[in-house]
């Protein structure tokens, strides 16, 4: 498998100078020879250097998943088996916890809670779906006569896996977990910018016993080695998750060889106070719902309506418990906003700051790059309020991706939800009222994937996440992710005396 310029490295130690490429089984260089670096976001300063995959090593990468899947052990398996190294999957993550946080940290420059948080849920996501394979299974179908028909979940075969920056190691596990449960073989192409996490679960993996092929990682550009595994004839499925106009893109692209495809994308999600909430919950609920994670979420509530007789109040006090935010070292247990993944990040955030500004808005709080001591050359922006915006502004429509929300009163709940759906997207919403049947009615007029309903949370490994309209399409971190793996196969048998002879000759 290895060429003349390839090494074996030394993967003992998570932190290193240097990763590899992961191609069956073995941590190796790119038969290119290049490399590129991680940079930590927090300081500016560079963090690791990394093979960099070629087309010729994603070409590897398909060759080594697909002889793994046609020729290998992994799918044939008994469930029970399977499970067994996911469970060890998930005990090697919690052995190596403090070290897989420390490296996610570093390669996003997210603070402390939330890397804790979100490599916990990739632990759990192992645990859970190694559970969840032993119910996943085939129907007995009702026949007339002396006819039978069963059906068998197949493995979908060899899956490509293009993951972005915002949650590297969980979306490696979203990924990773349910492939590999099913007998899938995968390849998986981490975010150019955050790939040290996804490399070394890779290599986890394979240190708890899924088989060599079974799982390759090939951090590189997605042009080049994305595109690539999306065209390439010997993948039977695409998983993407980062932004619409790139999932755009890949359905194109993966049409031609009509792959499988499942697609999270971008969001603008919609979050409605009425007045009948839990203001104080509604406040808190809503600061995390913007600010978690730097606001690099898809998910993250950056549109808030707030019911008129109770908009001032919420107002007020939420535009001072976001200057009360601390931004700082990610490490400190008391920071709540880390830095945002790069320079052209921050570029891209201010300029919609300032075009909101252009536009008319009123920036309430925040609205410009944050200076942090001792963390100078680091990328930070201000937890930024914007009202005073109108429904036609850039600031409103499009995906910002960083801690920006925009802030508007409504009138009436016929308002809200018309203010909710117009939008692209479709992917998480927020709902804060005490009100059941206000809130059975608005969740069920919100066209969106989640309905958060007086909670700051939209996922847990078994609640299903995915979006409507551009958001994409297929149900990640839940059962029905399993059947996005598989194929159904259906067996129909005849068990009558006489054999059966429609044509009559
Ligand atoms: P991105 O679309 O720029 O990149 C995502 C991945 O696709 C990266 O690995 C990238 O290298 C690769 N890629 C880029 N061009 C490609 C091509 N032509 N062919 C194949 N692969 C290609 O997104 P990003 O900036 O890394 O991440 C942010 C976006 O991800 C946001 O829009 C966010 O909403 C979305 N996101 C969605 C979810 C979800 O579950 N819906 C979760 C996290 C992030």
């Amino acid at each position: 498998m290895t060429g003349a310029t390839q090494t074996t490295m030394d993967t003992t130690a998570l932190k290193r100078d240097i990763y590899g490429l992961f191609i069956n089984g073995e941590s190796i260089l790119s038969e290119s020879g290049r490399t590129m670096n991680t940079y930590n976001p927090a300081t500016g300063e560079k963090l690791a250097e990394v093979a960099k995959a070629s087309s010729v090593d994603a070409d590897q990468a398909v060759a080594a998943a697909r002889h793994a899947f046609e020729n290998g052990k992994w799918k044939k398996y008994p469930i029970g088996k399977r499970a067994k190294v996911l469970h060890k999957i998930a005990d090697i993550m919690r052995e190596r916890f403090n070290e897989i946080v420390e490296l996610e940290i570093l390669d996003t420059g997210k603070s402390l809670a939330a890397a804790q948080g979100q490599v916990t849920q990739a632990i759990e996501n192992f645990e859970f779906y190694a559970g969840a394979i032993v119910g996943h299974r085939g129907t007995v179908n009702p026949m007339p006569g002396q006819f039978h028909n069963y059906t068998e979940k197949e493995p979908v075969g060899v899956c490509a896996q293009i993951i972005p920056w915002n949650y590297p190691i969980m979306m490696a596990s979203w990924k990773i977990a349910p492939a590999i449960a099913v007998g899938c073989s995968i390849v998986v192409k981490p975010a150019s910018l955050t790939p040290l996490t996804a490399i070394v679960l890779g290599e986890i993996c394979s240190k708890a016993g899924v088989p060599a092929g079974v799982i390759n990682i090939v951090p590189g550009s997605g042009s080049e080695v994305g595109n690539y595994l999306v065209e390439h004839l010997d993948v039977d499925k695409v998983a993407f998750t980062g932004s619409t106009p790139i999932g755009k893109d890949i359905m194109a692209s993966a049409s031609e060889t009509l792959k499988r495809v499942t697609l999270e994308l971008g969001g603008k999600s919609p979050n409605l106070v009425f007045e009948d909430a839990d203001i104080d919950a509604a406040i808190a609920g809503s600061l995390f719902g913007i600010f978690y994670n730097t606001g690099q979420s898809c998910e993250a509530r950056s549109r808030l309506y707030v019911h008129e007789n109770v908009y001032e109040e919420f107002l007020h006090k939420f535009v001072e418990k976001t200057k009360q935010l601390k931004l700082g070292n990610p490490f400190d247990e008391g920071t709540h906003i880390g830095a945002i993944i790069d320079e052209n990040q921050l570029k891209v955030i201010d300029g919609y700051v300032k075009s909101a500004k252009e536009d008319g808005a009123e920036i309430l709080a925040g609205g410009k790059p944050a200076m942090i001591e001792g963390f100078e050359n680091g990328y930070w922006y201000e937890p930024t309020v914007i009202s005073g915006v109108t429904h036609e502004m850039t600031v409103v429509k499009e995906e910002i991706f960083g801690p920006v929300v925009i802030i508007m009163p409504f009138k009436e709940e016929k308002e809200a939800i018309k203010l909710a759906n117009d939008t692209e997207y479709g992917l998480g919403s927020a709902i804060w009222s005490t009100n059941d049947a206000r809130i059975k009615r608005v969740g069920g007029a919100i066209r969106a994937g989640i309905v958060m309903v007086n909670c700051p949370f939209s996922a847990f490994p078994g609640t299903p996440f995915g979006g409507y309209k551009q958001s994409g399409f297929g149900r990640e971190l839940c059962i029905e992710t399993l059947d996005l793996y598989t194929e159904t196969k259906s067996i129909l048998s005849y068990y009558g005396q006489r054999p059966i002879n429609p044509f009559g000759i």
